[in-house]
């Protein structure tokens, strides 16, 4: 029937096929004698072609340890067989990018056909049954029957497509003879099989979603490329997934395993392929994720993160087969013989996993459940309960207890690995929610602590770490407000250090600001606590003294005078001297604004400087009334 079907579509002219050299190329090499010259000159003809082949050879999988940059010695080392299909896959590739099919994603079917290719090439030597290179065709071109179906019935593949989304594909293959006459495993060979391909190819392709395809002695070498389709296949599927989780990867392996494969192959196929993908995604212009995680070290965290599965069973007879179940399936697997065990059990070892019977001596399952919910200190186990029935009344008590699933006896292995991988699920989901609030939270105390370090710095000197002119001003705002409302007295200090420049033309820069550092340190610790003390220029601090008298802020200012005076700030071998002028003033009714007593304390500075400096002046401004 399928053949028949095969022919109809033919009939079409719409199935996808070579173009231009490839068909050429197919043509020519029908003739065994053909020689590579003549290859050589129809494959020169298509340039694009050409470079792509040379890349082929050249990457690291040829095994070729020199550049070939000659499309004749490509030839020569690939072999006939490998470059006509390779010629062959590149050609479909390129004329099968777009097409009429709303559902059918035609990039992302050339994306996962090209991982699977990489990835059969890679799995063929631990396979056996082809060469790397006819691997990387046969895996290419194995699915070409859904790019068949696209072609040649848009509307209808649409239709079976909207469908078939999620169902098991056994079933999909099954809707598609009933819809088309053919299934795509079929349809891939037959048109294979028009195309020249090895006959053991097609029957690979046919046969490429059976699972536990074995036709034993008779055909071993279509059973390992069947097996090796269908691990590439599952890599594929991976690649080209939105969002990996680290159970995928898992279940790669363990697909791996059942085709005994061991992990540290498995990982290098898989991260080499990942690599190679990416690279000649580049070389074919097909789109690839460039985000995937390693299987080494995605496995080596999954393990890592998750802990044995917790069996709870009085019966060990159905300790030991569920244990053999999950063993089989890559899980690590603990046993307890009663609630009460398995309590102490995930207290000490924090198990997160657990399945548990429900009739049990000391604690039965659902005491377990609802002591694991009350306890906080286990934090959050998944658990599934053993039932007899799935009565409603039996799972309403099961889930009112706190359980999360349930599984009943007799269970199936497949729905017992069901349950356990939706509780892995959770439990990752779980575990990432907890990493992003926990990343939430740490960016946020970042920030607060950002944003007081730029509060910080906003108002602070560099140079002396004393408050700068901005602070000096709102601190100047504030202790005005204030004296103003409480008729308080406030006296503010204006400091500027005698012959800087003459210092710093004398000694450098550098020690003027040995001697800004120096002369700060001596005016933070002779001002009183409750007065403040700014940098508000080159040489120039304000020291505001709330609730200070004139009188009392002129005895602070000789204080500070006289303390810098006994001051030598050390720099190098230099011992200097620093001297300070001070201008005190006092705020009185007149002043209108608070910035005029900065003026009136500038004035008195201006008059110790003429005074012949080091020395505080007291401002003795008229009342504006004997003005
Ligand atoms: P007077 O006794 O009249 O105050 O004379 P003066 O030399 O101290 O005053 P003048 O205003 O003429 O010079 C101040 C100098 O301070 C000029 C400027 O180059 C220097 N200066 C300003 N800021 C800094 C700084 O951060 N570091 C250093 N080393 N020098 C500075
Ligand atoms: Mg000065
Ligand atoms: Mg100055």
């Amino acid at each position: 029937m399928g053949s028949t079907a095969f022919e109809e579509m033919k009939r079409t002219g719409r199935l996808p096929s070579p173009k231009g050299v490839a068909l050429e190329l197919m043509r020519l090499l029908e003739s065994d004698d053909t020689s590579i010259k003549q290859i050589t000159t129809i494959v020169e003809t298509d340039p694009v072609i050409s470079s792509r082949l040379l890349k082929m050879v050249n990457s690291p999988l040829a095994g070729v340890s020199r550049t070939i940059a000659s499309l004749a010695m490509a030839v020569n080392l690939l072999g006939r067989p490998a470059v006509r299909n390779l010629v062959l896959g590149m050609s479909l590739l390129e004329s099968g990018k777009n097409g009429d099919s709303k559902q059918f994603d035609y990039q992302m079917f050339w994306s996962e056909s090209l991982a699977r290719a990489v990835s059969a090439r890679h799995l063929a030597p631990a396979f056996g049954g082809c060469a790397p290179d006819e691997a990387f065709t046969v895996a290419l071109l194995s699915r070409i029957g859904s790019l068949g179906f696209a072609f040649t019935y848009p509307d209808l593949y649409d239709e079976h497509l909207a469908n078939a989304e999620n169902m098991p594909i056994a079933e999909r293959l099954a809707a598609q003879r009933e819809l088309f006459g053919i299934d795509q495993g079929e349809l891939s060979a037959e048109m294979m099989v028009c195309w020249h391909l090895a006959e053991v190819f097609c029957t690979s392709v046919r046969h490429q979603d059976v699972a536990n395809y074995d036709v034993g002695a008779d055909d071993d070498r279509s059973t390992k490329i069947v097996k090796l389709l269908q691990l590439a296949g599952a890599f594929a599927a991976t690649f080209v997934r939105d969002k990996i989780y680290s159970e995928d990867l898992a279940e790669l392996l363990v697909a791996g395993h059942t085709f005994g494969l061991k992990d540290e192959l498995l990982s290098d196929a898989f991260d080499s392929a990942k690599e190679e993908w990416r690279e000649l995604g580049t070389v074919f212009s097909v789109a690839t994720t460039t985000d995937l995680p390693s299987l080494r070290d995605a496995h080596s965290r999954a393990s890592r993160d998750l802990k044995p599965i917790l069996v709870v069973d009085d019966c060990p007879v159905i300790l030991h087969k569920i244990t053999k179940d999950l063993n089989g399936a890559g899980y690590e697997v603990r046993t307890a013989a009663n609630g009460y065990d398995a309590l102490q059990a995930i207290r000490s070892e924090g198990y997160q996993l657990v399945l548990t019977d429900w009739y049990m001596p000391k604690m039965d399952g659902l005491q377990l459940c609802g002591a694991l919910r009350e306890n906080e200190v286990v934090g959050f186990v998944y658990v599934v309960v053993l039932t007899s029935s799935a009565n409603s009344e039996i799972l309403e008590r099961a889930f009112e207890a706190g359980a999360d699933d349930f599984l009943v006896k007799p269970w199936k292995k497949i729905e017992l690995l069901a349950r356990l991988k939706a509780g892995v699920r959770t439990l990752n989901l779980e575990s990432t929610l907890a990493a992003e609030q926990r990343e939430a939270h740490k960016t946020n105390a970042e920030l607060a602590s950002l944003n007081g370090k730029l509060q910080r710095m906003a108002i602070t000197d560099e140079l002396t770490d004393l408050h700068n002119r901005r602070e000096a001003m709102n601190r100047l705002r504030e202790y005005w407000a204030m004296a103003k409302r409480e008729n308080n007295p406030l006296a503010c200090m204006a400091l500027d250090i005698d012959h800087f420049k003459h210092c710093n033309d004398t000694h450098g820069h550098d020690a003027g600001d040995a001697v800004l550092r120096g002369t700060s340190q001596i005016l933070k610790r002779a001002v009183r606590a409750s007065e403040s003390v700014f940098r508000i220029g080159g040489e120039e601090f304000l020291v505001l003294c709330p609730n200070s008298t004139l009188e009392n802020a002129a005895a602070g200012a000789e204080r500070i005078r006289a303390a810098v005076e006994a001051n030598t700030v050390q720099h190098n071998d230099l011992h200097l001297k620093v001297r300070v002028s001070v201008g005190v003033a006092q705020i009185d009714d007149d002043m209108a604004h608070c910035e005029e007593l900065l003026k009136v304390a500038d004035k008195a500075l201006y008059e110790a400087k003429d005074q012949g400096r080091n020395r505080v002046v007291t401002s003795h401004r008229e009342p504006a009334i004997a003005t």
